[in-house]
């Protein structure tokens, strides 16, 4: 059995390093014999050069037909000009929704090799790994009516729906119950249940939820205290769960406990389990073309495609576990690099974690 993988390099420092992980992924190909044909596409500013579309046709269509999907990033000062219909990012949101892409997994995990590139206090965050799971499709960012009217009194004012219905939560609940069965069977749901009605259904929802997976501890928490948690004491969380609005914020906060972007992996599922995998950082113009970037986030995000669409979790450890290799043998690149490792390129980075996989 064949299953296809795209790829879609996009713009900066995205074909850096999709590169490097499509040759890891070649590697994990052979080792364990499992059967993936490759594709390439255009999107974002690449694909508006080449075709005037941040996300053509044919990009769509082989994206529909894909097992699963590897992004680089798109976006730079180049397209910051244009229209926002026909920005880089549009080519990214097109195939989120296209795709029903509603569930965006995010982990947080801090490797021991990095735990001095955190702002926290080592005993606060080494060891850290949680999952955060972000409702991507729907709540305040998409929710209608919206824009800015003018008042009777002249003034303008700016206006936004916060929306869930009862099967965009449960749909998103299940997804997050479901990831914390196979992680330690703890879920925090995250809301403003005492001020905002829509989560009040969100919370009643998670509740009812809760009796289909007795083996997972459910708690609440509102998103205030979620916040001061995460920086207090981000170890007491295993799995949370939150809309699309809480989750952006909070998902970038956790990110950055680990002290590294360029670590740093996501997924992005529909119903059927199709994926659009990628880094958490944007395509870094600062340092685009220079070979210098980070390709570990994107090298973890192949490992996360391989767990979540593709059913290989023996292959998404090894990638995972040859990480973890490459960073025991001092191999740093500039984001992470700290006194006595030894700094490397994109390329480097890549070849030491070909060279460290293991069937
Ligand atoms: P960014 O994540 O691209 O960069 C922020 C900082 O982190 C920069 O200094 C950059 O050099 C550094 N950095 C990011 N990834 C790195 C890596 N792998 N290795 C080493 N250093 C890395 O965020 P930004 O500067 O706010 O945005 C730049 C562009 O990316 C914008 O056009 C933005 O719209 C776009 N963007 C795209 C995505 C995406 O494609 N999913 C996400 C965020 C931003």
């Amino acid at each position: 059995m064949t299953r296809s993988v795209l790829l879609l390099p996009g713009d900066g420092i995205g074909p850096e390093i999709v590169s490097e992980a499509e040759k890891v992924l070649h590697r994990v190909n052979e080792l364990f014999n499992l059967g993936l044909v490759f594709d390439t596409a255009l999107v974002g500013g690449a694909a508006i050069d080449a075709t005037g579309e941040p996300l053509p046709a044919i990009t769509l269509d082989k994206a529909r037909k894909a097992d699963a999907i590897l992004l680089g990033a798109v976006g730079g000062p180049k397209w910051d000009a244009l229209e926002m219909a026909r920005r880089p990012e549009k080519g990214l949101l097109g195939l989120r929704s296209n795709l029903e892409l509603f569930a965006n997994l995010r982990p947080a995990i801090l490797y021991p090799q990095l735990a001095s590139a955190s702002s926290l206090k080592p005993e606060v965050v080494s060891g850290l790994d949680i999952l955060i799971v972000r409702e991507l499709t729907g709540g305040i960012y998409f929710g209608q009516p919206r824009g800015v009217r003018t008042l009777e009194n002249g003034e303008r004012q700016g206006y936004n729906t916060y929306v869930y219905s009862e099967s965009e939560i449960r749909r998103i609940g299940r997804v997050a119950f479901e990831a914390a069965q196979a992680r330690n069977g703890k879920l925090c749901s995250v809301d403003k249940a005492n001020v905002l009605e829509v989560t009040v259904l969100w919370r009643e929802i998670m509740e009812e939820l809760a009796k289909d997976y007795p083996d997972v501890e459910l708690s609440h928490m509102y998103v205030d205290n979620a916040a001061m948690q995460l920086v207090r004491a981000p170890k007491q969380f295993d799995v949370i769960v939150t809309g699309n609005m809480f989750g952006d914020i909070l998902s970038d906060e956790a990110a950055m406990l680990t002290g590294s972007i360029g670590m740093l992996p996501s997924a992005s599922l529909n119903a059927q389990k199709l994926g659009m995998y990628e880094p958490c950082h944007g395509s870094a113009p600062d340092i685009a073309g220079q070979g210098i970037a980070n390709p570990l986030a994107t090298i973890l995000s192949a490992a996360m495609m391989l767990r979540y669409s593709l059913a290989e979790e023996a292959a998404a450890q090894a990638i995972e576990q040859a990480v973890s290799k490459v960073l025991d043998q001092g191999l740093r690149t500039a984001d992470i690099m700290s006194e006595g490792a030894e700094r490397v390129n994109t390329r480097d980075m890549g070849e030491a974690v070909v060279a460290a996989l293991q069937a």
